[in-house]
């Protein structure tokens, strides 16, 4: 059993109270980053410090991914080098991988807690509660379909809100459904509260974001649907909201609705990540996907028509089972008369537990590995070549940036990423300050635009 000693613990300059200190690192998507930020604003609340992951403290909390079996053996890595560099620390581990690999996990890893899906709201009291026990909690806590408060950020510039967890579609090729369970939703007003603490903390972008976001359904009946919370959202501009971006969303939920909300407000950032996974109807078909090319072109072209500079980002899949080389090379066409411009690019790993695992040994042809990275490699050039004639468009204009990080790094609206020199004319640019820069070259190799700040005393 682990017993955080007090010695080594923080105390507080001359209060004589010992601050418990806790280090976290997270695996995956953007959500999984929201929603540990939402447990440390928790843990701040009972009264932990929040220290940089590798620093000492008494708790190490992970939050753990498992989209593909290279993210399940980075988990296993994380969770092992956290035991080793902190062994006296108690280890927490959360998300996805913690989830559908949990047996896995207590026979063979030494971790303190494993935070089920069900409990996630609760896991910052779990803590304290094993903590204050120096020893192990119910692996199994009591079941709720809350999602709880909308969990955000005070640590990033951009401020991730969860609105929405969960997904009903379960698509062949993916675990999700299994790991985070049916959806639920954020009541609109617990969004405007957490919008409205992340101004009050200073920041000014915002990214709704969830699992399947499309599928927001609150109030009575679900009747409120995305572009209800998004126009409530929007009318926070008046309180301080700068930024409003929207997280990845699948491709048939993208109402007329919604981008009347979003037309014309300023305040919306013009980029669309629209997972397609494959370009292919007959693929499309086997992934049990809920829309077909030609009604994903059909979003593409509606968006463009809406945003003209709207950049675009589409996930997809190479080597799902039963993708022949026809399949893929009609899909590889299709793609590249596309008006898109960002790609995740991602050979098929079979999880086990989903249907596609399982599609494997039935009827359907195994794309071979070597195969499935070809295509990948493929695809990797046309998407730079999407890539930089997006760039080529972009190239030249003024556009407003908010810095992020050391301050000289930040995205433009439509989510190109901007870099001024360090020793430009201004030496120093503020972190979350949105200011105007002109796009200057775009380097490719970095994906990063070289831009000069446009100094608002002179004209241009
Ligand atoms: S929509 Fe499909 S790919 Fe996305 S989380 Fe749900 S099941 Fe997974």
């Amino acid at each position: 059993m682990l017993s955080p000693s007090v010695e080594g613990q923080e105390r507080e300059k001359g209060s004589g109270v010992y601050m418990r200190r806790v280090s976290y690192f997270t695996l995956g998507c953007r959500l999984n980053a929201s929603e540990s930020e939402g447990v440390m604003r928790d843990l701040v609340a009972l009264g932990y410090r929040v220290v940089p992951f590798g620093k000492a403290c008494e708790i190490v909390f992970l939050q753990t991914c498992t989209v593909t079996a290279q993210a399940d053996a980075s988990c296993r890595n994380v969770i092992r080098r956290a035991k080793r560099d902190h062994p006296e620390a108690l280890l927490v581990v959360s998300g996805c991988f913690a989830e559908v690999q949990r047996d896995e996990i207590r026979a063979s890893l030494e971790i303190d807690l494993l935070i089920r899906a069900e409990e996630k709201e609760k896991s910052a009291r779990l803590i304290d509660k094993l903590y204050r026990e120096r020893g192990t909690v119910s692996f199994e806590g009591e079941k709720t379909q809350s999602i709880g408060e909308a969990a955000t950020s005070k640590f990033r510039t951009r401020a991730f809100v969860k609105i929405h967890d969960g997904c009903n579609y379960f698509c062949a090729y993916c675990i999700v459904p299994h790991a985070r369970g049916r959806v639920r939703s954020t009541e609109i007003a617990e969004v405007i509260v957490s919008v409205r603490r992340e101004l009050a903390a200073g920041v000014k972008e915002v990214v709704l974001t969830g699992v399947n976001i499309g599928e927001y359904r609150s109030g009575d009946g679900g009747r409120l649907r995305l572009s209800d919370v998004v126009r409530e959202v929007l009318t926070l501009k008046h309180e301080g909201l700068r930024r409003l971006r929207l997280s990845s969303i699948e491709p048939n939920t993208v109402s007329d609705a919604l981008l009347e909300v979003l037309k014309g407000e300023e305040t919306f950032l013009p980029h669309f990540h629209l997972p397609l996974q494959s370009a292919s109807d007959h693929v499309l078909s086997l992934m049990g996907r809920r829309y077909r090319f030609q009604d994903y072109e059909r979003v593409v072209a509606k968006i463009l028509n809406f945003f003209p500079d709207a950049g675009i980002g589409c996930d997809l899949i190479a080597g799902f089972p039963g993708e022949e080389e026809e399949h893929f090379e009609e899909a590889i066409k299709r793609v590249s008369e596309l008006p898109i411009h960002f790609f995740h690019l991602f050979p098929f790993s079979p999880r086990p537990g989903t249907k596609a695992f399982e599609m494997i040994d039935q009827r359907y042809k195994h794309v071979h590995k070597r195969i499935a990275d070809e295509r990948v490699k493929r695809l990797s050039v046309l998407a730079e070549e999407k890539l930089l004639k997006f760039a080529e468009k972009m190239q030249g204009r003024v556009v407003p940036v908010l810095f992020e990080g050391k301050g000289n790094r930040g995205y433009t609206p439509n989510y190109l990423e901007v870099e001024c020199d360090a020793d430009a004319d201004i030496d120093v640019v503020n972190a979350n300050e949105i200011l105007d820069v002109r796009l200057r070259e775009f380097d490719l190799e970095r994906r990063v635009f070289r831009a000069d700040r446009i100094d608002p005393g002179i004209c241009h």
